[in-house]
């Protein structure tokens, strides 16, 4: 093969305008839907200590906050709550007075065009921290989907545009499709948390939505990290119980994960580029060890490269500057 020097590659790595007229994958900020999390009380903006530049909020505060983000042109926030009180059965996920539940109304009303979509799960409001009811320390799954679904009612009841249940419990896309359906709430689509491993990335956020389990782990529920055919099971199930976008959780680490999943079922498919993975890129960053703005850009480029239409991530605001600042 004498290609060279007929074949230059480089011919179109010339100038920025080429380079830009040949990408591949491009980042827009429509596929950027932005974490935040609710807390009780009044003006309170904490800043989370293990997540430097993301914030436990009072529902006042993430009203404003929904103004700049949807200023910034990202389209979609998810909501994690924090609740007043906890106890073992998690009654304010389901309390239609509960801090998600007034959360939503209230930024229903006053910030228009933006997607509200409300994490579902129970290890915000259970007093051990864990993702369902307990009998002894086993969780138990076909109690919990039961309450998943009540809960996931009273957030489309306050003003929801999408529901996403990251419990993995088995059944729960199938529970929730159910009531929506049985209560009129037909168009309301599910994100389905279909492929969430058992990740030690997860550590920052549980500092930011006060969820750590008080015994035990989440490995009963989520995936083995080591699992590949055991994720595109867990993908299919889902869709067939009717999830609308399946999600691979966490994003970097599982670019292969979302691949696959991209390429066998065609879905739309989003990914959660987690608290763990933020928090290394931001410690490195400020250290002066690597150049965050780059990392960050490369690291959501690499999640959409591997199939991904639309991710959670910590980097929405900063990455929709950077596009305001770099793209055309
Ligand atoms: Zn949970």
């Amino acid at each position: 093969m004498a290609d060279y020097p007929v074949k230059r590659l480089r011919r179109l790595r010339y100038n920025s305008l080429i380079r830009d007229m040949v990408r591949e994958t491009e980042l827009s900020k429509n596929d950027f839907i932005y974490p935040l999390f609710v807390v009780p009380g009044n003006k309170v903006k904490k800043e989370v200590k293990s997540m430097p530049g993301v914030y436990q909020m009072s529902i006042d505060t993430v009203v404003e906050e929904c103004k700049e983000v949807r200023d910034l042109g990202i389209p979609a926030v998810i909501l994690f709550g924090i609740p007043e009180h906890k106890d073992e059965k998690g009654s304010e996920a389901y309390d239609p007075q509960g801090i998600i539940q007034r959360a939503i109304r209230k930024i229903k009303k006053e910030v228009d065009n933006l997607l509200v979509i409300t994490d579902v799960c129970m290890c915000e409001y259970t007093s051990h921290g864990h993702c369902g009811l307990l009998k002894g320390e086993e969780i138990l799954n076909d109690e919990t989907i039961e309450l998943l679904a009540k809960e996931s009612l009273t957030h489309v009841q306050a003003g929801a545009d999408m529901v996403a249940p990251s419990d993995m419990m088995d059944g729960r896309v199938k529970a929730i499709r159910e009531i929506f359906d049985d209560n009129g709430f037909q168009k309301i689509p599910i994100m389905s948390y279909a492929a969430k491993y058992s990740s030690g990335y997860y550590g920052p956020f549980r500092d930011a939505a006060e969820s750590t389990p008080a015994f035990g782990d989440r490995r009963s529920h989520q995936m083995d990290i080591a699992n590949v055919l055991e994720a595109l099971r867990e993908v299919e199930t889902d869709i067939e119980e009717g999830a609308d976008i399946i999600m691979v959780k966490p994003a970097g680490p599982y670019l292969d994960i979302i691949r696959r999943v991209k390429d066998k079922f065609g879905m739309p498919t989003s990914a959660y580029q987690v608290s763990g993975e933020y928090a290394m890129i931001k410690a490195a960053g400020l250290n002066g060890w690597i150049d965050e703005e780059r990392v960050m850009i490369e690291s959501l480029t690499s999640i959409k490269r591997a199939g991904a239409d639309m991710f959670l991530t910590y980097f929405a605001k900063d990455a929709a500057r950077w596009l305001d600042k770099n793209r055309r």
